[in-house]
């Protein structure tokens, strides 16, 4: 009697198993997840929730920043993330890589992205869905990424000083030249935005620059 209801039992289970895998071959989609995984692939970060505001030491600022609350931990992902899109600082302890992409300073942490300096919330909403895309393709692809957790070589604030002409004429619309040079340095501003500077230093100064991955 045992014997037989056992018999009984494995026979449902290969034949429900057999009626599972066709119905699974024949009828429903598969998920995004699933397809990625068919195919080598692993889909680190899913999901996010967005936090969207305005700065409180410039509540009358025009713009917003951005945090994105990640569902998923893709610390693992982030040194592959810091040679794919060359990142200018790694902090290890914990880890987070900044990096300028679409002329905006963006910090990756484990469990948040933080964007600064948007135009609205829909701006807001296509970086990350893009860093989202980028962190995924970073993790699918680590085989073939040499991981880095240092920065890239930054370019030198006072290097740049050195060109300018240090009249602090504000005509750039920022209030020294030094403050001018920092911007220069993120990436922000360019030679052709100071007005006073001579070709001979615009040229130097966009060679010297040319040598730095400051944006994606
Ligand atoms: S326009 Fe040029 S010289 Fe004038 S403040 Fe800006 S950086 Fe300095």
């Amino acid at each position: 009697m045992y014997k037989s209801t056992l018999r009984f039992q494995i026979f449902l289970r290969l034949a429900y198993g057999q009626v599972f895998i066709q119905a699974r071959g024949f009828g429903q989609p598969l998920s995004i997840e699933e397809l990625q995984l068919q195919e080598g692939g692993i889909m680190l970060l899913k999901k996010y929730t967005l936090e969207i505001f305005k700065s409180k030491c410039q509540s009358d600022a025009k713009g917003v920043h951005c945090f994105a609350h990640l569902d998923e931990d893709v610390s693992d992902a982030l040194p592959y993330l810091n040679t794919a899109l060359g990142g200018f600082e790694f902090l290890t302890d914990p880890p987070a890589v900044t990096f300028r992409a679409q002329g905006k300073l963006i910090t990756v942490h484990g469990k948040k992205i933080a964007v600064n300096a948007l135009k609205d919330a829909r701006e807001a909403e296509k970086i990350v869905a893009w860093l989202k895309n980028e962190i995924n393709d970073a993790w699918q692809n680590r085989d073939e990424i040499e991981p880095s957790t240092t920065g890239m070589p930054k370019p030198g604030i006072m290097e740049i000083l050195k060109l300018l002409p240090k009249t602090n004429c504000r005509e750039c619309n920022e209030p020294t030249c030094m403050v001018f040079a920092t911007k220069v340095a993120e990436g922000a501003k360019g030679a052709d935005d100071c007005t006073g500077i001579g070709a001979v230093e615009n040229e130097k100064l966009t060679q010297y620059m040319g040598q730095f991955r400051l944006d994606v």
